[in-house]
């Protein structure tokens, strides 16, 4: 979109860049005005001093944040399981299994029926502010299924992970060795011209440590970041293996030891946070009516902590982000702040982009209004539509 756009009377601007105002690493400021040119930020300062523009959105003494950024999320498939989700809340518990009947469904859907779907979630979570997402496969588990459904997870973000080794498909259910060898083989050759990282679910029942091992370093070797799902089920190797890779980010670590959190405070970096982030993905557990993981011992130690939805139409079907906010800090005791700043820029340190997550000077303009006068009422105002408009690049989305 050509020309400048100015949001004037933000009543509290969250810029996530420390020291900046008030407000820690939240970095608020009051009576702020952001000036958006081609795309990016292009200055901000008190409203009574900002510059003239092309057009103007005034937010009213809202408050303004940067785009959410949701670092884990399955959207490609075909399907849903409702009716798991019913039998779950009559006392069935939730073992993975259910992941078998998504990629019956997948393999059976046309390109279109797999993009229609990822558009509507897409569309969807940039109604609740999502301005970033990334994009798993994990639901094709054929070579071809793999490619495609990370061909069009490329239409819709720039954030696209291979997880051919979601769970072994029951065709290769008595010769696991053979499908990590297909994984690491042609699945990884066809996935990788589509993908920007490769992931792992290593839980019972899924990979063993030795089998992520293999398919990561693959990954690594054709030059794929690493990211792994962690520790969700149960105590396991998944965090220190991440650790071990250099992983940007270990996702769900619900069931750590005091060796798994002095692993991740190991990778801590110049600027105070951890080079392997610690992704949280607590609508993983309110689907599936699991214990929370225990956020504060992560954030005491030092480590990143990240939120993310796990969208997936398994065991947690929610694109919403303020859902999680709100989950964090009322059920898992993150402060207001720490769950806005995991949503937006720990966000971002999961998937390795310092461009995003933070309002300043050149960086996309990927902003949300609220329905708000403060980051607060993310968490106070649980399940209220509060988002009341959305900048992606400077763009303003639909309304919600
Ligand atoms: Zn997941």
């Amino acid at each position: 979109m050509t020309g400048s756009l100015l949001v004037d009377n933000i009543g509290e601007l969250v810029t996530n860049v420390a020291g900046e105002g008030e407000g820690g690493p939240l970095g608020i400021r009051h009576h702020a005005a952001v000036l958006v040119e081609a795309g990016r930020v292009a200055w901000i300062g008190p409203t009574r001093y900002a510059p003239a523009a092309d057009r103007r959105i005034d937010a009213e003494g809202a408050a303004v944040l940067p785009g959410f950024v949701d670092s884990h999320a399955h959207l490609v498939f075909a399907g849903d399981r409702a009716a798991e989700f019913a039998a779950r809340m009559s006392g069935q518990p939730y073992t993975g299994g259910g992941i078998r009947t998504t990629v019956g469904a997948t393999r059976a859907a046309s390109d279109d029926e797999l993009r229609a779907t990822v558009r509507r979630l897409r569309v969807e979570a940039m109604r609740q502010g999502t301005t970033t997402i990334e994009i798993k496969s994990g639901y094709g588990l054929t070579v071809a299924d793999e490619a495609r459904s990370l061909r069009i997870a490329t239409e819709f973000t720039d954030e696209t992970t291979f997880l051919g080794a979601h769970v072994v498909p029951a065709e290769y259910a008595d010769r696991p060795d053979d499908y990590v060898g297909m994984v690491c083989g042609p699945m990884l050759a066809a996935a990788a011209p589509y993908a920007r990282w490769i992931d792992v679910f290593c839980e019972r029942g899924a990979f063993d440590v030795d089998h992520a091992r293999a398919i990561l370093a693959c990954g690594q070797a054709v030059g794929l970041g690493v990211r792994l799902h962690a520790n969700q089920l149960g105590p396991g190797p998944g965090v220190q293996l991440g650790v071990e890779l250099g992983a940007a980010s270990v996702d769900h670590c619900t069931h750590l030891t005091d060796a798994d959190i002095e692993a991740l405070a190991s990778t801590a970096t110049e600027d105070g946070g951890t080079a392997t982030v610690a992704t949280l993905l607590p609508g993983a557990e309110f689907s599936t009516r699991s214990p929370y993981p225990d956020a504060r011992r992560l954030l005491d130690a030092g480590v990143t902590v990240a939120l993310a939805t796990d969208c997936n139409p398994g065991s947690s079907y929610t694109s919403s982000m303020p859902f999680c906010i709100a989950l964090a800090v009322c059920e898992m005791r993150m402060t207001p702040a720490e769950a806005v700043w995991a949503a937006t820029a720990g966000g971002a340190a999961a998937l390795r982009r310092d461009d995003l997550g933070r309002l300043r000077p050149g960086a996309p303009a990927d902003l949300m209004i609220l329905d708000a006068p403060s980051h607060l009422h993310l968490a106070y105002r649980p399940g209220v539509p509060l988002i009341r408009q959305v900048l992606h690049n400077g763009v303003p989305q639909c309304r919600p």
